[in-house]
């Protein structure tokens, strides 16, 4: 029983003996041998240490701790695209919502306005114009006070890419409640302003018929040095609208002053008064003062002369 050929055999059925497969035959034969051959007996039981010593899952736990690393790499990755993802979204959204919805200030030399219509009784402008820009359109007109200037309206029409194939929409409308003593710009603040209405302009004899008025009442104020070129715009005072002039006294021999840039410019000497003469724009025309140290209207003109440096 002892030979060569019975042992590979026997060891041959070795595996199905220990995963316990083999027919009942085969199991006896394979258990009789082991009792009786040492050298199978040993194979034998190196065979079911193997096995039993679990190396492999010691392998798996290697491999599984691995692929936990790895997914959890991958979660972190899918997250940090993911949000990448959601960056770059968002950029492009503002990006195609800054070129084609909202737009930037247009160049008033990109526009035209054909229309401008004032109401005498409202002080209302409408203002109409166009934009001369092949493949782009309006998105938005606004109009603000001035920052420096509380007597200055900008109009600022934004432009922005249209669509492909979709059609431009050059027109825009803008109605600017009450410009009255006002100047109305076409403004683009990165570069320019272009004037479109001015109040003072189209109304310039009756401008001038007031302060006529106000000469002709109020002597201490100099007519040759013009004391009421600035006008400060319309004020309502007690329900009635009137224009306010600041008042400005150039003295001192062969004075003269002009303005440049809203700025008032002298080669005289120059003293800025520290009131205002309001005259109202309905008949009869009453003139107040507008003292800035008690911050009243008055109607009590010496305070004038009171502070009109004295003449050299
Ligand atoms: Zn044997």
């Amino acid at each position: 029983m002892n030979d060569k050929y019975n042992c590979d055999v026997i060891r041959d059925l070795l595996p199905g003996y220990i995963d316990n497969i083999l027919s009942d035959t085969g199991s006896e034969l394979v258990k009789k041998h082991l009792g009786e051959c040492e050298e199978c007996r040993k194979i034998y039981t190196e065979m079911e240490e193997g096995i039993g010593k679990d190396d492999c899952s010691a392998d798996d736990a290697i491999v599984v701790d691995a692929l936990k690393k790895i997914r959890k790499r991958t979660n972190h990755l899918k997250i940090t695209i993911g949000l990448l993802v959601g960056i770059l979204f968002v950029f492009l959204l503002s990006f195609a919502l800054k070129i084609y919805v909202i737009g930037k200030p247009l160049g008033t030399g990109y526009m035209s306005i054909p229309d401008v219509i004032y109401n005498e009784e409202t002080g209302q402008l409408t203002v109409n114009g166009r934009i001369n820009l092949y493949s782009f359109h309006v998105s938005k007109v606004v109009w603000e006070e001035d920052e420096n200037d509380p007597n200055t309206v900008n109009v600022i029409v934004y432009y922005a890419e249209t669509i492909p194939f979709a059609k431009d929409k050059t027109d825009f409308s803008v109605v600017i409640p009450n410009i009255k003593g006002k100047k109305v710009y076409l403004a683009c603040p990165e570069y320019d302003r272009m004037e479109i209405y001015d109040w003072r302009t189209y109304h310039y004899e009756e401008v001038e018929n007031l302060k006529n008025k106000i000469y002709g009442k109020i002597p201490e104020l100099d007519e040759k040095t013009d004391a009421l070129n600035c006008m400060q715009g319309i004020t309502t005072v007690e329900g009635i609208e009137g224009i306010s002039f600041s008042v400005d006294f150039i003295y001192g021999k062969d004075a003269s002053y002009w303005w440049f840039n809203g700025m008032l410019t002298t080669d005289g000497e120059f003293v800025p008064a520290d009131f205002e003469i309001w005259i109202s724009l309905q008949e009869p025309h009453k003139i107040l003062i507008y003292d800035y140290q008690t911050g009243e209207y008055i109607d009590d003109f010496s305070v004038i002369s009171d502070r009109k440096p004295a003449k050299r």
